[in-house]
């Protein structure tokens, strides 16, 4: 703009702006659908779904998944890895290929009183995971996370998760 004058910008028409077709009857089932599922339980029925389908649909699931963006790379590489790693979070030995956001389970450390400003005891979080609870809700056992290699996950605050406090040698 040479003479420094505001230029309007030109309003965008409703024909311009409106996609040039409506969503299908199909993709708003599934928006819908998806939209009004609990992650949790989503996450839940794939994994039923992937136990119980024929290997046809399997394989339709897979490919359907893999458009859909789910990065794949890393699976490829876990189902054909015979590496038997050790977990520096439970000592336990693992293959890559069952691991998982649940694969390690272990009893949380104690949990410590959460206090607002005003001195009111308003929930409860574990040192180990840094995890919160409201304090009128029951405090989870385990603290459910991916089997680990990497020593940074060997020391949480709070519990000490070394090969040597787990009696299972110098490794880790
Ligand atoms: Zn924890
Ligand atoms: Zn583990
Ligand atoms: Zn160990």
């Amino acid at each position: 703009m040479p003479d420094g004058r505001l230029v309007p910008r030109p309003i965008p028409s409703r024909e311009a702006t409106a996609s040039f077709s409506v969503p299908s009857e199909q993709a708003q089932i599934l928006k819908y659908a998806i939209g009004n599922t609990d992650p949790g339980e989503f996450h839940a029925k794939l994994h039923a779904a992937v136990a119980n389908l024929h290997h046809t649909d399997q394989a339709k699931l897979l490919e359907v998944l893999q458009k859909a963006g789910l990065v794949l790379h890393n699976a490829r590489t876990a189902v054909h890895d015979g590496e038997l790693r050790h977990c520096v979070r439970c000592h336990q030995n693992y293959l890559e290929r069952d691991n998982g956001l649940f694969a390690c389970r272990l009893t949380h450390g104690a949990p410590r009183a959460v206090v607002s400003k005003t001195g009111e005891h308003v929930g409860n979080e574990y040192v180990c995971c840094k995890k919160r609870w409201a304090v009128n809700v029951p405090l989870p056992m385990y603290c459910f996370s991916r089997h680990s290699t990497r020593p940074e996950f060997a020391f949480d605050d709070g519990i000490e998760r070394s090969c040597a406090q787990g009696g299972c040698g110098p490794r880790g």
